[in-house]
């Protein structure tokens, strides 16, 4: 780190400086997160519903996602097939696995859904 990259200010004012080991960026210990996520549910619940949606909260909601282009599809199925090639089982909901299945990933699809125990 040079001495003009030291002194600077944080580029996003959150002091989380990009270069900081991964333990001083997570929550302190004893956080509650499922209190925190409570709150905001409860929270929300105040709020009126999104003109998109019924959703009160804007975090969930899922009305304003642009489809994945095909770059995105492939890369998807590299990953994935990166983690069945570890022995690991990636999780993709049925809307993935129809994109995954446009996209000319149909040996992939159908890997992924006998891991998963369900016909093809
Ligand atoms: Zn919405």
């Amino acid at each position: 780190m040079t001495t003009d990259e030291r002194d600077r200010p944080a580029g996003n004012g959150n002091g989380l400086e990009h270069d900081q080991p991964a333990d001083d960026r997570s929550l302190a210990p004893g956080t509650d997160i499922v209190a925190m996520w409570r709150r905001r549910r409860q929270a929300s619940w105040r709020l009126e519903p999104l003109e998109c949606c019924s959703c009160a909260d804007p975090w969930p909601c899922r009305c304003h996602e642009r489809a994945p282009s095909a770059k995105m599809i492939d890369a998807g199925a590299d990953a994935a097939e990166h983690l069945l090639a570890a022995g690991l089982t990636p999780m993709f909901d049925i809307d993935t696995q129809r994109q995954l299945w446009r996209g000319g990933h149909h040996r992939l699809v159908h890997r992924l859904r006998s891991a998963y125990g369900l016909a093809s």
